[in-house]
C-alpha cells in the first residue's frame, strides 16, 4: 500500500543573515511515496541538493516541518536526538562521485553502516554479497575501488545505500560522472528497487533523458517546488 514516507510541511531554508542571507528553498510542500520514483529536476542554484540534504536530515531547515516514515523529525527545530541515527536507519544516500572509501574493499564499503548499526560482521557480508550480486557488481566483493570502472563504482555504492534496508533512498546527481548507457543502466536500478523494494527513490538530475523512467517531476524553480504534470509517457 501507498503510504507517505516524507513529508514536507512549509519547509524553507535560508543561508546566512542580513544583507547576505540567501533564501533557497522558499516554500516546500512535497508529498513522497513508499516505492515510487521522483525526480527533483530544476537549473543549477534553483535549490535540489539543499531540499534533498534536508530531507536527508544532512542541512538543517529554518523554517517548517519534515516527517520521515510518520515520525516529525524537524518542526522549527531538530526533534530527533541524533540526526546521523535517522540517517544510518531510515535513509540511503547516494552521491554524484560514488565516495567509496579507497582503503577499504568493496564489501567493506558495503557493510561498513550496518556493522556501525551493531549487525555482526557474518549477517552484513552475507547481506552485502547478496545486494553486490543483485547490482550485478556480484565478482568484485574482494576488489579495492581503484580497481573497479565508474559504472561499477556507483552500483557498489548504490549496494552500500541500501545495506541498512532504507526506506527512502536519496541521489544526488548519481549518473553525473557516468556516460549515457551506464547512466541509463544505473536509473533502471534504482527505478527496480523502488518498485520491487518498495523504497521511495528521489534523484536530482539534469539528464532530461532520464526523466521517463521517474513515476513524478518535481521542478524546482528558485526555492519553489512545482510539480510537472506528466506529458510523456
Ligand atoms: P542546486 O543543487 O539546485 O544547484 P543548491 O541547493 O546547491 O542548488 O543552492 C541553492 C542556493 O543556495 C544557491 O544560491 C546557492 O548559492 C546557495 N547555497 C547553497 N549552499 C550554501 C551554503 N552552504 N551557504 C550559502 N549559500 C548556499
Ligand atoms: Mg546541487
Amino acid at each position: 500500500m501507498k503510504r507517505p514516507v516524507i513529508v514536507l510541511e512549509n519547509i524553507q531554508k535560508t543561508y546566512g543573515s542580513g544583507d547576505s542571507a540567501v533564501s533557497a528553498i522558499k516554500e516546500a510542500n512535497v508529498e513522497i511515496y513508499s516505492g515510487e520514483t521522483v525526480a527533483l529536476l530544476g537549473p543549477s542554484g534553483s535549490g535540489k541538493t539543499t531540499l534533498i540534504t534536508m530531507i536527508g536530515c544532512i542541512t538543517e531547515p529554518s523554517f517548517g516541518r519534515l516527517s520521515l516514515n510518520n515520525e516529525v523529525v524537524y518542526d522549527g527545530k531538530w526533534l530527533v536526538d541524533d540526526t546521523r541515527k535517522v540517517r544510518r536507519e531510515q535513509i540511503g544516500f547516494i552521491f554524484q562521485s560514488h565516495n567509496l572509501i579507497p582503503f577499504l574493499n568493496v564489501i567493506e564499503n558495503v557493510t561498513l553502516v550496518s556493522q556501525m548499526n551493531g549487525v555482526p560482521t557474518r549477517e552484513a557480508t552475507k547481506k552485502g554479497k547478496e545486494l553486490l550480486e543483485y547490482l550485478g557488481v556480484g565478482d568484485k566483493a574482494d576488489k579495492m575501488p581503484s580497481q573497479l570502472s565508474g559504472g561499477q563504482s556507483q552500483r557498489v555504492a548504490i549496494a552500500r545505500s541500501l545495506a541498512n534496508n532504507p526506506t527512502i533512498i536519496l541521489a544526488d546527481e548519481p549518473t553525473a560522472a557516468l556516460d549515457g548507457e551506464r547512466a541509463l543502466s544505473v536509473m533502471e536500478l534504482l527505478k527496480k528497487l523502488a518498485h520491487e523494494q518498495n523504497v521511495a527513490v528521489v534523484v536530482v538530475t539534469h539528464d532530461e533523458r532520464m526523466l521517463p523512467l521517474f513515476d513524478r517531476i518535481l521542478r524546482v524553480e528558485d526555492g519553489r517546488i512545482n510539480e510537472q504534470l506528466a506529458d510523456f509517457e
